[in-house]
């Protein structure tokens, strides 16, 4: 299966989703994970990427100037969902807590369903099929609840060793809002694995818009 992991800034995906992928990878599926991302902040979602087997690309688009209906942030995210042909894709919670991210996530939405249109030019003459969407916990797990989850207890690790690659943003929350970052996500995972009865989890919530519904889960 091939997973596209859609986050907004470069350590959305390690925050969201990083235990999902790195498992994924573990039973042999591939991921692509595109980010918006300034220059310093690419090296740091590669490395991070790279720990885990992931792919990572980026858009490059500039912070609170995410789409707002734009064509040609849609288009270029139909482009990169025809180039990949994703099985699943993963992306924010449409009520999530800041403006970028709620953007992003009704682009993915937007763009997926173009890219399944054979006549729109951004597909190329090479659409693909509606992809199921899946939406990561927001920022703390603030007014989410999830109705799948994933036992990430193997990869928690993997996680924050993830997540610590962002240094920039680690340093500038602990020295900004006095926030240990590392210890915010870990703690979220215990309480998503509390839920479910597991040491740490991940929570989903499955985008329930015909035609992306399938049967079963295409989460690991
Ligand atoms: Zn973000």
């Amino acid at each position: 299966m091939k997973v596209l992991a859609i986050g907004c800034h470069p350590d959305d995906i390690e925050i969201g989703c990083a235990g999902t992928l790195a498992k994924y990878v573990k039973l042999g599926h591939v991921i692509i994970q595109p980010d918006e991302l300034g220059p310093m902040r690419i090296g740091e979602a590669k490395k991070a990427g790279s720990m885990a087997g992931i792919k990572v690309r980026t858009l490059d688009i500039g912070d609170l100037v995410v789409y707002d209906g734009k064509r040609e942030h849609r288009d270029a995210v139909v482009e990169l969902i025809c180039e990949e042909q994703p099985d699943v894709i993963i992306t924010h919670y449409p009520n999530d807590y800041m403006p970028d991210h709620t953007a992003v996530s009704k682009l993915v939405f937007d763009a997926s369903f173009a890219a399944s249109v054979a006549h729109y030019p951004a597909t190329k003459g090479h659409p693909c099929e509606v992809t199921p969407i899946y939406y990561m916990d927001t920022l703390a797990g603030v007014n989410f609840m999830p109705t799948e989850y994933v036992d990430i207890t193997d990869f928690i690790d993997l996680k924050i060793q993830m997540l610590e690659c962002h240094e920039s943003q680690l340093k500038w929350m602990r020295d900004h809002d006095h926030i240990d970052f590392a210890e915010f996500v870990k703690t979220c995972a215990r309480y998503r694995g509390l839920q479910c009865g597991v040491g740490y989890a991940e929570g989903f919530t499955k985008c329930y818009a015909w035609p992306k519904v399938v049967p079963g889960t295409r989460l690991p």
